[in-house]
């Protein structure tokens, strides 16, 4: 076995961290204070080649690896969780399922621009009725001559007001059982009768845009169902298998990041006339945090190289976004204790991380939902 980084994942994780230094972290404070999508920092990132980290050159990609982009990830969720996390759902909500399933045509229409950081894209699969259990999807698309026409509506969907390509689920008809077929169906963010609204008051990654869509005969031509019609629902698992990586690796990033503030914090901070981290109470904390880090990242790499060895990687994936999530909840949490009373005022930042850290455990598959997929692949 062998747990060194390559030279690229090395470079990668090198210019990612100096970018999220000099670039990213002197906004953090107002991206979050003001709620407010920070679209030149994306256009800088896609200067980068960050958007199209994991896709070949050919599809204005760098050719890299999943273990690159989840360093790249956890490496921006470090210094901030909104821009951690419209990253992550960009490359892999927005990109991916078109990398993944969409024709030779499609994938140079629309993949392209999202990989060479030009265009934003989202994945519109939650709506109001259904949430975990995604089979209950309501929206629908009618085939009518050449066109489809979709209605319905989708509800906390990230990066929309900002995308150019949005991929909504949508029931096409019904399987021999009678049971719905999903399909996934790629929706110009211009088209007529396709309504964005970003008026979503979150606790925590407030920079990141979510957004309801509202789709009220939307005409698209047929070309633009993505995949296979009939296996749209397996299609989206795989996505989301996928996007479960680059969650966790983000739930890494704040982790990390809280282990260091609080150690920080507990070395200069006096008390009973000496430092805070002399006390065993406090040494226990930063110990713990410390060998979760560790854990979390040696899971989020390993489902990550899974990915890249084309093994299956579904199981390793909840693992690591179930732990890597939870870590970074429990790490902010405990980066606010030790930080006493002045952790709870937000010029310290900490408070920022839970917060952050929180939606990770319900984006993209719920914590019990990750429990469900792990215990579906243990058999039960
Ligand atoms: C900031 C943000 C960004 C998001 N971005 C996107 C996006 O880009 N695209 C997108 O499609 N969606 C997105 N989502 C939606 C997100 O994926 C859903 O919120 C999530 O899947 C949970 O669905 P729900 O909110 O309907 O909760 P529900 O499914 O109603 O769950 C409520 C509670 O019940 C539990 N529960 C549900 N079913 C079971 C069960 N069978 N067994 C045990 N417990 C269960 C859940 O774990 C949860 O605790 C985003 C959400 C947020 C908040």
């Amino acid at each position: 076995m062998d747990f060194e980084l390559n030279k690229e994942q090395q470079m990668i994780r090198k210019m990612v961290r100096d970018f999220a230094e000099n670039v990213i972290k002197p906004r953090t404070v107002e991206i979050d204070t003001e709620a407010k999508f920070p679209i030149d920092i994306f256009e800088q990132m896609g200067e980068l080649g960050l958007m199209g980290i994991p896709f070949p050159e050919e599809y204005g990609g760098s050719n890299g690896d999943t273990l690159s982009y989840a360093i790249a990830v956890e490496e921006v969720g470090r210094v901030c969780g909104s821009t951690g996390l419209s990253y992550a759902a960009n490359v892999s909500l927005g990109a991916s399922p078109i990398y993944y399933f969409g024709t030779e045509e499609q994938k140079q229409r629309f993949l392209t621009p999202i990989a060479a950081g030009k265009a934003l894209a989202s994945f519109g699969l939650t709506e109001p009725n259904a949430g975990s259990d995604a089979g209950g999807t309501k929206t629908t698309a009618v085939l009518e001559g050449d066109e489809y026409i979709i209605n319905g509506e989708k509800c906390f969907i990230t990066n929309a007001s900002y995308a150019k390509t949005i991929t909504v689920t949508a029931v096409t008809g019904k399987n021999q059982d009678g049971r719905n077929i999903i399909s996934a169906i790629l929706v110009p963010a211009d088209s007529e009768g396709l309504t964005i609204n970003s008026g979503y008051d979150k606790m925590g990654v407030r920079g990141s845009d979510t957004a309801e869509i509202v789709l009220d005969n939307v005409r698209v031509p047929k070309e633009n169902l993505l995949g296979d019609p009939d296996k749209g629902f397996k299609q989206f698992l795989h996505t989301l298998d996928g996007g479960r990586i680059s969650i966790a690796a983000l739930g890494l990033g704040i982790a990390q990041a809280s282990l260091e503030k609080a150690l920080a914090y507990a070395q200069e901070r006096t008390q009973f006339g000496k430092s805070i981290s002399k006390f065993q109470a406090i040494q226990f904390k930063l110990a713990d945090m410390s060998m979760e880090v560790e854990l979390a990242r040696n899971m989020v790499y390993k489902a990550a190289w899974l990915k890249d060895q084309h093994k299956p990687f579904t199981k390793e994936a909840a693992y690591a976004k179930l732990f890597a999530t939870e870590t970074a909840f429990r790490a902010a949490n405990q980066a606010i204790q030790i930080h006493g009373g002045y952790g709870y005022m937000r010029e310290y930042e900490v408070e920022r991380y839970l917060r952050d850290a929180k939606l990770l455990e319900i984006g993209e598959g719920t914590s019990e939902v990750q429990r469900m997929v792990i215990a579906r692949q243990l058999g039960c």
